[in-house]
């Protein structure tokens, strides 16, 4: 066997599950390692805790006296935490989180050290990043942005380095990661939802958006995902045949958990319950070595901040444990993919959650207002929120069958939508007596508190109501979920921000009262968006031809969805909720396409350099034995031989076959990725990219997957999937 793979598979195979001590997974530990309100209030003065808590809740802005000695306490509480160093700690438009840490140890001229961290130093820093993918608004000439604190997510100390979350702005203002325009959009959502909130109670003065994610990963053996150099480079498998035994049986969904993962998940967990992360249940998924984590849901900027720091955590852990979190959204073929439901809704300062019914018509009237008033932004923006999860990596999964399609619908369930139906009668201007009761009594008064069992049926929508939020089911496993709720949240903010000015209008224009007039916007929209509701199967056919007629877009590539987003309705809906300028939407544009067009590059060039170098040798070579084989039986058995060699000659013949056309087809694509190279504009290059060189990907693999399955399982140079997808 070649020695790469023998060598990695004797490794697998004498791997024992790395001892876990467990006493961390438990709630006294949880936070430990963040400085939240309590550890706070223990090193503040009351004046500074007073400080942070306003800018946590409104936004304002800290002075320099208070900041220092903020900077001072953080730093006490860090040092006596073992930490040595402090960085702040950002989102850049790579998707990832960056970091920087420096030392808070600080040498004086007469040779003396002394711990130090100030104001300064806590609310702003100017990083030496001008590496990071900034399209275009900062040239490395005033390659000034800059961080600064973002004092609603709390510093926590990772290893031994203080992290403070960041945003990363240019120096000219303009946002370079993903933190900005989410805070911006979550502060749009809670001006408009607060206004409207305030019809059903005054007292309401802030809305919150939440955030729960379900993060699916899979899990590797190391050595096995090192010896593959497409896992490495890629992080997802460019060939291989399938498992004889796949997820056919559905024995890996919820069945028991592997020693050497289970090992993994119990240190996962102490490492994010120390950092406040409030993980809450994991499980098997469908696929083998497919596996899920959640937490309980937090306000939206933490939780995706938790997201981020969780899937670092999670490599970081992988590999004391030996294995390998493959994050990518389809690393193997014919088994599912890996997604991360977004579970989204919105609550008030008086602990009203807005997508939930409740026990009184008046509540009902409010969930309603909310969620009819979602349903009709979704609508309205079904494109920009299909482009909210696109990414090279997702393409493989929208609308292969085992995830939602890249149209967009939404699910309510049968209940809901029968209310619906009856909202869509009511009567036009005002209502007499009886007819209010009816509404009510038979319609709002129906809805019951807990809708719970009765939705989150449908698996193939990629946005359903579960009960009392909404699930955005179509993000992908790598995202950040900033950008998709951004997404989210600006909608809804636009859309609840014209339902006030339309409400206000029939309460003063047509002098309707506060509910009439709310039922009469209620009802229009539910007319105007009732074309994005869908009940039925998302995976048929069917639908993709029945939503085409109701209008409703199917992109299936990145490059084609995320065209919306540079669209004039998008720019508008952006600048007018205050969240990004035409400047910034169009530098997110153009870095999505060069990274769509880097990924795809350097996919052809691995796979390229697999079909030449591993498989192509390793069929030459098998071919050969099968040759020697003939040329000895021709020796034996004389005129005889032809048709005892007719099996080992049709053989031969074949792998010339396929080693020809995986010759012929990878030199195409290289010429494909020539002319690519030097297309200058971005969107025409990511274009080419994915319809020119990227179907050579299953042209190529398919002949290489032939190959593994006719040359000799001793030469075969790569770990098999069988191999990767069933650990003990
Ligand atoms: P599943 O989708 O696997 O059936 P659940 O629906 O129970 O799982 O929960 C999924 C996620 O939704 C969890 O992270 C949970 O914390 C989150 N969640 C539950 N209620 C809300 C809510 N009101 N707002 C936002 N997220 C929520
Ligand atoms: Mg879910």
């Amino acid at each position: 066997m070649s020695t790469f793979r023998s060598r990695a598979l004797t490794e697998t195979l004498n791997r024992n599950p790395v001892e876990v001590k467990d006493s961390n997974m438990r709630s006294e530990n949880f936070a430990s390692h963040v400085f939240n309100a309590q550890s706070m209030k223990q090193y503040l003065t009351a004046e500074s805790f007073k400080g942070v808590k306003s800018a946590i809740k409104d936004g304002k802005r800290i002075d320099r006296k208070i900041a220092d000695q903020i900077a001072n306490s953080m730093k006490n509480w860090a040092l006596s935490m073992g930490a040595t160093h402090y960085t702040h700690w950002f989102q850049p438009l790579t998707g990832g989180t960056a970091e920087k840490h420096d030392a808070f140890f600080e040498l004086l001229p007469d040779g003396t050290t002394l711990e130090k961290f100030s104001g300064n130093e806590l609310v702003q820093q100017e990083p030496d990043a001008s590496s990071f993918p900034s399209g275009g608004i900062r040239n490395t000439f005033e390659a000034r942005g800059y961080t600064a604190w973002d004092p609603t997510s709390p510093a926590f100390i990772y290893g031994t380095t203080l992290c403070i979350p960041t945003i990363f702005v240019a120096y000219t203002g303009e946002a370079l990661d993903n933190k900005t325009p989410l805070l911006k959009a979550l502060s749009a959502v809670d001006k408009y939802a607060t206004a409207v909130a305030k019809y059903f109670d005054k007292n309401v003065s802030k809305v919150t958006a939440s955030l729960g994610w379900e993060q699916e990963y899979f899990l590797i053996d190391k050595a096995l995902a090192d010896a593959r150099p497409d896992i490495m480079l890629t992080g997802r498998s460019l060939l291989g045949h399938s498992s004889a035994k796949g997820q056919q049986l559905d024995d890996h969904y919820f069945g028991s958990i592997p020693n050497r993962v289970m090992g993994f998940m119990r240190e996962l967990e102490s490492e994010s319950i120390k950092l406040g992360i409030p993980v809450k249940t994991r499980h098997n998924e469908v696929a083998p070595n497919q596996f899920e984590l959640a937490p309980i849901y937090e306000e939206a900027n933490l939780a995706v901040d938790h997201n981020s720091l969780l899937m670092d955590i999670m490599g970081k852990v992988a590999s004391k444990h030996n294995m390998k979190v493959l994050l990518h959204e389809k690393p193997f073929a014919g088994i599912n993919g890996s997604g991360k439901h977004n579970n989204w809704s919105l609550s008030t300062d008086t602990g009203i959650n807005l997508l939930s019914p409740g026990k009184t018509p008046m509540r009902n009237l409010q969930f309603l207002t909310f969620f009819v008033n979602t349903i009709k932004a979704v609508h309205a923006y079904e494109e920009l929120m299909r482009a909210a999860a696109a990414s090279a990596g997702n393409d493989h999964r929208l609308g292969a069958n085992e995830a939602p399609p890249a149209i967009m619908s939404a699910f309510i369930g049968r209940q809901l939508t029968e209310v619906l139906s009856e909202l869509e009668n009511v009567t036009d201007g005002k209502l007499s007596p009886e007819e209010k009761t009816d509404l009510k009594l038979n319609v709002v008064g129906k809805i019951p508190e807990i809708l719970l069992d009765n939705t989150d049926r449908n698996r193939t929508s990629p946005f359903a109501f579960t009960g009392n939020k909404f699930e955005f089911r179509a993000v992908g496993s790598t995202a950040n979920c900033a950008t998709p709720m951004t997404v989210l949240n600006t909608i809804v903010a636009r859309q609840l921000k014209a339902f006030k000015e339309e409400v206000d209008r029939l309460i003063e224009g047509k002098s309707l009262k506060k509910d009439e007039a709310i039922f009469n916007v209620l009802r229009e929209y539910i007319k105007d968006s009732k074309d994005i509701l869908f009940e039925g199967n998302g995976y048929s056919e069917q639908w993709a031809k029945e939503a085409k007629k109701r209008g409703l877009t199917n992109n299936r590539s990145t490059p084609e969805a995320i065209r919306v987003k540079v669209s004039k309705e998008v720019i508008r809906l952006y600048e007018e909720m205050e969240v990004m300028n035409e400047k910034e939407i169009r530098a997110r544009h153009e870095i999505e396409l060069d990274e769509y067009s880097l990924r795809i590059q350097i996919e052809g060039r691995v796979l390229g350099d697999i079909a030449l170098n591993h498989v192509i040798p390793t069929a030459v070579n098998y071919q050969n034995t099968l040759i020697e084989n003939v040329r000895g039986l021709k020796e034996v058995f004389g005129k005889e031989f032809e048709t005892i060699a007719r099996d080992q000659l049709e053989l031969i013949k074949k792998i010339s076959g396929h080693i020809s056309t995986i010759t012929s087809k990878t030199a195409e694509m290289v010429e494909e990725r020539k002319k690519a190279n030097v297309i200058d504009d971005p969107e025409k290059k990511a274009v080419a990219y994915c319809e020119k060189v990227k179907p050579y990907f299953d042209q190529i693999r398919y002949h290489c997957d032939k190959l593994e399955l006719m040359v000799d399982d001793e030469l075969w140079p790569l770990v098999k999937y069988r191999e990767m997808l069933f650990t003990r």
